[in-house]
């Protein structure tokens, strides 16, 4: 054996290897995973770890779900790529499929979630150019604040997180941001060049906020009555997360795009994509937008497993019985280290008394007790596990965050 090997046993070798050559651009946890199967993951050392964050919704059915396996399996001996120049065989078949697990006409493949996003904001502008009739470079987009729509230099431009944005302007003009869950602030925003309304339905990275019921609907309402595209991020919400297929199905709302990604490539490869109807999708010409990757077969037949298996419910369904299993177990540790519980579906932000330490130190605590979840905010940590989860092993993992805060 060469000496090089030696460099890669142990996690702290590892570790300082990753250190040494890939940018900072995370901090992550202490723990070198190696294998994964359902809801736990092995790290180099061989010690098992319930996985409760699921690659942030990534892997709503779990690492290395037979199904989704077999679908890229057996497209990967077949075909993988042909770009958007020529057809392949796959695409047609999952945007169909997706496209009526949506209730909508069209699809545009992209790949990454902050990429569906883009063409979200593309589309609304072209469509405000196009069919509305607002002047040209004029079209603006109310957001939320306190959003999270992914990395690109446009995105950051209007958020509100300065680790997110400083240092990155000059910023792209067109956004207003107004506080979520207030929709009287979305409809005082709205001006005759408002292109669209986009938001989270739930915000992920701010922290699990869910906002009043009543507000998506309202939103609907407003945006009808103005002409103005609802562009909903579902990419860490939907797909089943929630109890529902989308967030917005919790108010029977149907926005006039959605954006998904990360559970769309079922924890196998990045699939995005925009959903919505021919009167607005439909904007888009050819030579307009596009992607190398966006469509490519194997995404499409993965894809296209993860929509059938959504098509079942079986998924929904676990997720609103198992959440409110977690939810009545996680109000036990309200006042007990716990402030606030918020929960929707198998989705929680738990924020933890500063008493009993940050979001962090209850993390590295609770890794060490074999349970990875993710801090957010400072004191907030996001329990997020795959879908396929049971009740016994969310259980164990309360038990151990009930332990950790003991200590
Ligand atoms: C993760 C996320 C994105 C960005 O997705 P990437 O695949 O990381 O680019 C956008 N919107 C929401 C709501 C997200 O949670």
């Amino acid at each position: 054996m060469s000496a090089t090997p030696s460099l890669y046993t142990g996690s702290i070798r590892i570790i300082d290897v990753e250190d040494a050559h890939v940018a900072h651009n995370y901090h992550p946890l202490p723990v070198v995973i190696a294998k994964g199967e359902g809801v736990w993951v092995t790290d180099v050392e061989g010690k098992r770890y319930l996985d409760l964050l699921s690659a942030y919704s990534a892997l709503n059915f779990g690492h290395g779900h037979p199904a989704l396996l077999a679908a890229a399996t057996e497209q990967l001996g077949r075909l993988t790529l042909t770009s958007r120049a020529y057809h392949n065989d796959r695409l047609g078949v999952f945007a169909a499929a997706l496209a009526k697990l949506c209730g909508k006409d069209l699809v545009l493949p992209m790949n990454t979630g902050a990429e569906a996003v883009e063409t979200g904001i593309k589309v609304a502008r072209a469509w405000a150019y196009r069919v509305k009739g607002v002047t040209p470079d004029a079209a603006t987009v109310v957001v939320a604040n306190g959003n999270f729509h992914g990395r690109t230099t446009t995105i950051v431009g209007f958020s509100d997180d300065p680790q997110a944005r400083d240092d990155f302007g000059p910023y792209a003009a067109g956004f207003v941001s107004v506080p979520f869950g207030d929709a009287a602030a979305i409809e005082a925003a709205i001006t005759p060049d408002t292109a669209a309304v986009l938001l989270e339905p739930i915000q992920g990275e701010g922290g699990v906020v869910i906002p009043p019921v009543g507000y998506l609907r309202a939103v609907r309402e407003i945006c009808d009555r103005h002409n103005v595209l609802f562009i909903a991020d579902e990419i860490q919400s939907g797909l089943g997360r929630v109890g529902e297929t989308f967030a917005c199905d919790r108010e029977g709302v149907v926005p006039d795009l959605y954006l998904l990604g990360k559970a769309l490539g079922g924890g196998i490869l990045p699939v995005s994509a925009v959903v919505g109807n021919a009167d607005v999708l439909g904007v888009i010409r050819p030579g307009e937008h596009g992607s190398t990757f966006g469509g490519n077969p194997l995404a499409a037949a993965v894809g296209l497993r993860v929509v059938e298996m959504l098509d079942t419910g079986e998924f929904q369904r676990r997720a609103s019985a198992l959440g409110e299993h977690l939810e009545a177990k996680l109000d036990e540790l309200v006042g007990h280290g716990v402030t606030t519980v918020r929960i929707a579906g198998l989705w929680a932000g738990v924020d933890i008394d500063p008493a009993y330490g940050t979001g962090r130190e209850i993390a590295e605590k609770l890794l060490a007790r074999g349970v990875l979840v993710k801090d957010t905010h400072g004191q907030t940590i996001r329990i997020a596990p795959p879908l396929v989860i049971r009740a016994t092993e969310l259980d164990w993992a309360v038990e151990q965050l009930k332990l950790v805060l003991a200590d």
